[in-house]
């Protein structure tokens, strides 16, 4: 971590003077985005020769994921029905705030908080609650839509399980600690994944961002720990056919906009840009920065790019065709370092469209695939809303006093999601997996 931040900063530094030196560069051939290319341009020039402008693609790059849009986050009933607010009776003990009816013909279905649930007690003298919704007049548990909706083991134990699969115990360590069935952790792992992919996108939307860095990280799936392969010889069969996992995040709030698994191909490329777009504001266009993968370059274009008219350049004969070009606030810039048996060799930096881009490869180890993509959504919300980040923590005005004998705390934890405004605590994993997911955005100011 301590050299990441260093080649971050490191990064940031030469990248302004190489904006303040180039203003509009594009590789002149495919020679030049080769990670081996060697040399930075030195800071003065010998002689000023002009940049070549990027004249444009003559037909925009394709997405998948474009051409088959469909909206992650479904839009809310155009208008909402009346508030209810109780006028007899006394006041109720149990907070129903967080709770909407999930019955799919009430009117107030999926509006969260709306004074339509009542607490109903504890059907059969079980441990969740029963909520009343006085609209449509139906039942439900409190659990319903989580993982522990009609599961009759303890919820500590599925809580404790979770936690273990986020610590990054793998299934097999977690099913021997707690003496339970690998294939019924696998399960729980499945159902939370699901949730917690709902959860982040819930979260996760019209975020107004400066900077977003993509990286790719290998996932080395394979028996190191086990003794049966080494670390160098599993490192090597990976480099010949790697499982990459896909970051993006935003390094100011060490926010995680997204995390995939998938080959190092345009496809993928395309795909994960597409991912990060949707939970960016439409009008955000944040500085990217990325490491020296060239489909990147096409998928940003794709993203953030506009058909220009060239002007002509005679008088006669046809009309030059239009052409996609990147739109004028994208920023985007190349870190290349090179990594040869975990061990840093080089650094290069590049510029593409006028500004800039740091990335980062770090070699991870993975040791089960079973569930590499669930783990990746329980790591996903685990990090942003439960882990504070050591380094955004908050001096606190006043120390608090422990309940302990420690001494006083003088900092406030944060986490990535407090740091980017998503929620003012810092979410325990108990919390996060029992939050139902409304069905759609709610209204600001609830
Ligand atoms: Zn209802």
């Amino acid at each position: 971590m301590v050299s990441d931040l260093f080649f971050y900063q490191l990064g940031l530094i030469v990248l302004v003077w190489l904006c303040l030196m180039l203003q509009w560069v594009w590789p002149s051939d495919s020679a030049a985005v080769c990670p081996t290319t060697p040399e930075l341009p030195s800071p003065v020039p010998k002689r000023h020769r002009e940049p070549t402008p990027f004249a444009g693609l003559t037909t925009k790059p394709p997405c998948d994921a474009c051409e088959h849009s469909t909206d992650p986050r479904p839009q809310p009933p155009s208008a909402p029905p009346p508030r209810l607010v109780p006028t007899r009776g006394r006041r109720r003990q149990v907070d129903t705030s967080m709770h909407f009816c999930p019955n799919p013909d009430c009117a107030y279905r999926g509006w969260v908080g709306w004074g339509n649930l009542r607490a109903n007690g504890h059907p059969n003298g079980g441990h969740w609650r029963q909520l009343l919704c006085l609209v449509c007049h139906g039942y439900f548990l409190e659990t319903l839509g989580t993982i522990f909706h009609g599961k009759c083991v303890s919820d500590d134990l599925i809580v404790r399980v979770i936690a273990c699969l986020a610590e990054g115990l793998g299934i097999r360590g977690t099913a021997r600690v707690f003496e339970v069935d690998p294939t019924t952790v696998l399960q729980w792992l499945v159902e939370a994944a699901d949730q917690l992919r709902a959860f982040s996108t819930y979260f996760l939307h019209d975020l107004h961002l400066h900077q977003v860095q993509l990286d790719a990280l290998y996932a080395v799936l394979s028996a190191v720990k086990d003794g049966t392969v080494s670390e160098a010889e599993a490192i090597e069969r990976l480099e010949r056919s790697p499982r990459w996992v896909w970051v993006a995040m935003d390094p100011e709030s060490k926010l995680l906009l997204g995390l995939d698994v998938g080959d190092r191909t345009l496809a993928m490329a395309q795909c994960f840009v597409h991912q990060v777009v949707q939970v960016l504001a439409p009008d955000c266009a944040p500085l990217f920065l990325t490491d020296g993968f060239r489909e990147y370059l096409t998928a940003l274009l794709t993203h953030y790019g506009q058909w220009v008219q060239p002007e002509r350049r005679q008088a006669h004969g046809p009309a030059p065709k239009p052409r996609w070009r990147p739109v004028p606030q994208l920023l985007y810039a190349q870190v290349v370092k090179t990594v040869r048996r975990r061990r840093l060799v080089r650094v290069h930096h590049r510029v593409v469209f006028h500004v800039a881009a740091v990335g980062r490869r770090v070699s991870t180890l993975c040791k089960h695939e079973a569930g590499l993509r669930q783990q990746l959504a329980l790591y996903h919300v685990y990090h942003n809303f439960c882990l504070p980040h050591a380094s955004l923590r908050q001096p606190l005005s006043q120390p608090r006093p422990t309940q302990g004998h420690g001494s006083a705390k003088t900092w406030q934890p944060r986490t990535p999601a407090m740091a980017a405004g998503l929620t003012d605590h810092v979410w325990t994993l108990r919390e996060v997996l029992l939050f139902r997911v409304p069905p759609w955005p709610q209204p600001a100011g609830m």
